[in-house]
């Protein structure tokens, strides 16, 4: 392939005598002369530059693997929120929240969600004093 071509010219459907610019939806009659023209055209520049200047669609989308990331990653500061508005409710030991957790860890080893609850002693203290609106978050959720 010519570089000079830009990669968008190929055989065309039509028949032998005839190119194909792939960019413009263009068939090109005749030789590599009039392919090498039609390259060189305004309107196949156009086109070039409007290709450059458009945005891949996937770019506007989450690729799934990261929407399953933050999937998991809400599951697992809600389940977080949950325990921590457990613990202010029912009037638990913040000290208590390590063993809670460590029961819970060994009574669902195949939850990812569970082994990932990183809700520490310092962490639930943060939450409780940060987030005044667990418990009301926990009674919506409900
Ligand atoms: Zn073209």
């Amino acid at each position: 392939m010519d570089p000079e071509l830009g990669g968008f010219i190929s055989k065309s459907d039509m028949n032998s005598q005839h190119a194909h610019c792939n960019l413009c939806k263009k068939d090109i009659r005749g030789s590599i002369y009039n392919v090498k023209r039609h390259v060189k055209s305004t309107f196949h520049k156009q086109n070039v530059q409007a290709m450059k200047r458009t945005v891949p669609v996937d770019h506007f989308v989450q690729k799934p693997e990261v929407q399953k990331e933050q999937l998991f990653d809400d599951s697992v500061k809600d389940a977080e929120l949950r325990l921590t508005g457990l613990v202010a409710k029912e009037d638990i030991s913040i000290r208590k929240t390590d063993s809670l957790l460590q029961v819970l860890k060994s009574c669902f080893p195949n939850d990812a969600v569970c082994q990932a609850l990183a809700s520490s002693r310092t962490k639930t203290t943060g939450i409780i004093k940060n987030v005044p609106a667990t418990e009301e978050k926990v009674q919506l959720a409900n």
